[in-house]
């Protein structure tokens, strides 16, 4: 049964997430009609359940320019989004506590200076200093006053009633299961055409479901996906006041203002792309809680008050794609950007000045570079991508 009448606008963003969004936000304030395709509600992937770390600790080096605008973008969200995400600058520490951690903390964070960080080493006593709370065998740690954290479930919230401000057409619960050519427009169709939208541009910003949603494009892009544990403690009185991370990335925590504590540093869970976050790994749970209370030993006191599981997207060289969809007119990719959460907002109004036909600020990440020629899927030893 054909229920659906169409709707027709200038762009189409399926996948209301954190990159989708703030594209959609960018091109609707330059004028354009753009309707927001999500099978869920805004932010309830990715950009909903995670950490939200704001820091260039843990963002990828060559990543850095984009996250320190981002990072600004997120402190103040008045000047650009109108509605907040509780984000709050706090200084960032990476740690190291052995020998090959210290090497590892110098090269990290001269790798991130080059690209415009700026990271200082502290001795032991200097970083005691900064964290008072700080286990005293730490050898050595990084400091970088760019740092800080948001509270990623008021995401959604916040960009929904942006968009709704810009006029951004905005459909939830409403999965696109088609894309069609159709006299020079994309056609996006939800099942049993529930919905049928027609766009003279397409944006895809599926985070982790990038894979699939391309391959109605017939392109094929493998996506990796990371399934991340997070752990959040009782409230507790004040333990930490800065963001704190490990040098070999595998923890990462801060303090929120009601006192919980949010541990992670991605160890991984069970789940997929089709299924979800399907269970916890408890082994992973007791290891990164181990780390935590090894850096702050006062979170022995602590006890666990909820664990969850979000799905995070990797391409094959963990660098984002981000640009025009090659030998399509008109249609563009955003997405698979380590911390992504700390650089989305940069990211989304990147795209949007390229698809405006102006000189982005700092270059996008051409996903040609990513496309599997069909032949080679055809192979019997294709590589596994997840
Ligand atoms: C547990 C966890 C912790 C993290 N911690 C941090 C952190 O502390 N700091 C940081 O910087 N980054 C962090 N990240 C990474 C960050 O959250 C992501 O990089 C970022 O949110 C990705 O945004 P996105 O818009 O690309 O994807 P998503 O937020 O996943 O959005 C994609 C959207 O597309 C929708 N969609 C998919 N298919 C369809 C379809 N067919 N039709 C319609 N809609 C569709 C999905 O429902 C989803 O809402 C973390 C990630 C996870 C999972």
């Amino acid at each position: 049964m054909n229920r659906a009448t169409t709707t027709a606008f200038d762009v189409a963003v399926l996948g209301g997430g954190v990159m989708g969004c703030t594209t959609a936000l960018f091109l609707a304030r330059a004028g354009m009609r753009v309707a927001v395709i999500e099978r869920d509600a805004l932010c309830r992937g990715a950009s909903g359940v995670n950490a939200g770390t704001l820091t260039l600790h843990m963002t990828r080096a060559a990543l850095v320019p984009y996250a320190i605008r981002a990072w600004d973008m997120w402190m103040n969200t008045d000047a650009w989004l109108g509605h907040g995400v509780l984000a709050t600058a706090a200084p960032g520490l990476s740690l190291a506590f052995t020998e090959h951690e210290k090497t590892l903390l110098q090269q990290r964070a001269a790798a991130r200076c080059k690209y415009g960080a700026r990271i200082d080493l502290l001795d032991r006593d200097a970083a005691l200093a900064v964290e008072p709370g700080l286990n005293p065998v730490v050898l050595q740690a990084a400091y970088c006053a760019t740092d800080g954290f948001a509270s990623a479930y008021l995401t959604g919230r916040a960009y929904h009633a942006a968009l709704r401000e810009a006029g951004v057409h905005v459909f939830e619960q409403t999965p696109a299961t088609r894309i069609d050519r159709v006299a020079g427009m994309y056609r996006v169709s939800g099942p049993d055409n529930a919905i049928r939208i027609d766009a003279t541009r397409l944006v895809m910003a599926g985070g982790v479901w990038l894979e699939p949603l391309l391959a109605m494009l017939d392109i094929n892009i493998p996506v990796k996906t990371l399934v991340n544990q997070l752990i959040v403690t009782e409230r507790m009185p004040p333990l930490m006041r800065s963001v704190l991370s490990i040098a070999n990335g595998l923890l990462s925590m801060k303090q929120f203002a009601n006192g919980g504590v949010l541990i992670g540093g991605g160890w991984q869970g069970i789940g997929d792309r089709v299924r979800g976050g399907v269970e916890t790994v408890p082994d992973n749970l007791i290891g990164n809680l181990r780390l935590a209370q090894h850096v702050i030993p006062a979170l022995a006191k602590a006890r666990v008050a909820r664990i969850w599981l979000g799905l995070e997207s990797e391409t094959a060289d963990a660098m984002p794609m981000i640009g025009a969809l090659p030998g399509l007119p008109d249609a563009w990719v955003i997405g698979c950007v380590h911390s992504g959460y700390t650089s989305g907002p940069y990211m989304g109004k990147l795209l949007a000045q390229a698809m405006l036909g102006e000189e982005p600020e700092l270059p996008l990440f051409d996903p040609a570079r990513l496309v599997v020629p069909v032949e080679a899927l055809a192979q019997p030893h294709r590589e596994k991508t997840e």
